[in-house]
């Protein structure tokens, strides 16, 4: 599951890790005293903020006050803010890119860095990684104090990466990414944003795990970040099936979901607002048997849950056994095909 800012920077203070001075505020709430200049930021769980004026600066209290107003009816690739971030502005010197995450093709979490960090880092191609282990954090952060130019603090940064690798490994995270982090004028390194990715497999060695987005109680695993189809099937054997199908047919699949034994329009929204995460998927391929789930039942669901993503990529459907007829007309009236195997919902994605 992914968490939101305010949560990220708990872990990362609770760590010893140096994060800004800063208080959460429900939308809606009134803010207290605060000293300026204050930064705004609307805790949505998707990047990009800063550039859709989800992040904005405010240096009295007119400015906040419209900033607060703006940003919480602000929607962000759908999502609406439930709480906001006010922290102290930092007067930022230099902005770096700095993130660990989970390499599976040498089984080890690697270390990936950039020296020009901030909203624009997504455009660039050359990224630094190193992977890392509890006797490389000297090692590593020397070649990040090279290549941020920050030489000086290359134990600080040794200090830091110690910290992140610890937080990562206990909390069972797959990603935890600072970007910024933060140079301030004065020359002190801050985590200016983070967001953490943690394993839902993970979920039952976490009793304390508390965040607003819930463990995903469907069993949904991202296999391609960057992967074009998404999945949604029910039971396992066919949820491996529809992800090996679709792969065997040249597309990329970018997760497994098995719904399991039943399909609410609340189950299948939680599917769907994972599913508009991954940057490249343009199509939603719908798997589901009808033995216990009834076909109409899982229609409405879909239908309903549609309602709440004007920009979900395209749904391909198939959906078989009880009711299916129901289900048929169902998906017609708002115009989408129910097709009678997965075969036919690739010829759809494929041929348009
Ligand atoms: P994101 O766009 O969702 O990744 O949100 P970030 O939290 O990374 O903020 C985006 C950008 O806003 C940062 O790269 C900074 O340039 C700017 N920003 C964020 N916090 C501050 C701050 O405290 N002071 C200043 N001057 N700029 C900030
Ligand atoms: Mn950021």
């Amino acid at each position: 599951m992914k968490l939101l800012e305010y949560e990220s920077k708990n872990i990362l203070r609770d760590a010893g890790v140096s994060v800004p001075r800063g208080e959460v505020f429900a939308v809606g709430e009134s803010i207290r005293e605060v000293g300026f200049p204050v930064v705004v930021k609307s805790q949505v769980p998707i990047g990009g903020r800063g550039k859709l004026g989800g992040i904005v600066v405010a240096n009295d209290r007119n400015e906040l006050e419209r900033a607060i107003e703006n940003i919480s009816k602000l929607e962000i690739k759908d999502f609406l803010p439930k709480k906001l971030l006010l922290e102290e502005a930092l007067a930022i010197k230099r902005e770096f890119y700095l993130s660990l995450t989970i390499n599976r093709a040498t089984a080890s979490i690697d270390v990936i860095a950039h020296r020009d960090g901030g909203v624009e880092v997504e455009s660039q191609a050359d990224f630094w990684s190193k992977p890392l282990t509890n006797d490389s954090f000297d090692a590593v952060s020397e070649s990040l104090a090279e290549l941020f130019s920050l030489e000086e603090k290359s134990f600080l940064l040794a200090d830091w990466v110690e910290k992140l690798y610890g937080c990562f490994v206990k909390n069972d995270a797959t990603l935890l990414e600072i970007n910024p982090l933060i140079l301030t004028e004065s020359g002190e390194l801050v985590a200016g944003d983070c967001k953490m990715t943690l394993d839902d497999a993970a979920a039952f060695r976490h009793p304390e795990w508390d965040f607003e987005e819930k463990s995903a109680d469907n069993n949904f695993v991202t296999l391609d970040q960057n992967g074009t189809v998404a999945t949604i099937a029910n039971g396992a054997g066919l949820a491996m099936a529809t992800v090996d199908t679709i792969a065997a047919a040249g597309l990329k699949p970018a997760n497994f979901l098995d719904i399991g034994g039943s399909a609410t329009p609340e189950s299948v929204a939680s599917c769907f607002a994972r599913i508009v995460e991954f940057p490249n998927v343009s199509s939603i391929v719908i798997n589901v048997f009808g033995g216990i789930v009834r076909c109409d039942d899982v229609a409405r669901a879909i239908l309903a849950a549609r309602e709440k993503f004007p920009s979900l990529p395209k749904l391909s459907v198939r959906l078989s056994g009880t009711n299916s007829a129901e289900a048929a007309k169902l998906l017609a009236s708002s115009g989408l095909t129910l097709h009678p195997d997965l075969q036919s919902c690739l010829e759809e994605i494929t041929h348009g």
